[in-house]
């Protein structure tokens, strides 16, 4: 993958695509970050393992989702995007709570009616 494929004019669906692999590969190194790691380990629920405490209902839930309190905005699809959305995916832990999946569901369902 070359930065010049990235440049307008050359084949967009490709383009894409290649922005689409950045995208969830960075998705992949943000989960294996220190402060993603963080704010999951405190979410954890003391003494009983593989538990964890969602941080919106304060329901006890096998499954986290670390969640961006302010919305990192919609999937990029060109590289300017991209870089204005890759800082916004790493942001600091006073912007990340951990949440059970049914919180993040309805969170999801409330971000797309607003846009
Ligand atoms: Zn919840």
């Amino acid at each position: 993958m070359l930065l010049k494929d990235f440049e307008p004019g050359g084949n967009v669906q490709k383009r894409r695509s290649d922005i689409a692999k950045l995208v969830s590969h960075s998705r992949e190194v943000w989960r294996q970050s220190l402060k993603y790691q963080e704010v999951k380990r405190n979410s954890k629920i003391l003494g009983k393992s593989g538990w964890f405490t969602c941080q919106t209902c304060g329901r006890e839930t096998e499954k986290i989702c670390i969640d961006h309190m302010i919305p990192i905005g919609k999937q990029p699809i060109d590289l300017s995007e991209f870089g204005a959305w890759l800082p916004r995916l790493f942001c600091g832990t006073e912007n990340l709570e951990g949440i059970c999946s049914d919180c993040h569901r309805d969170k999801s369902k409330r971000e797309r009616r607003k846009k």
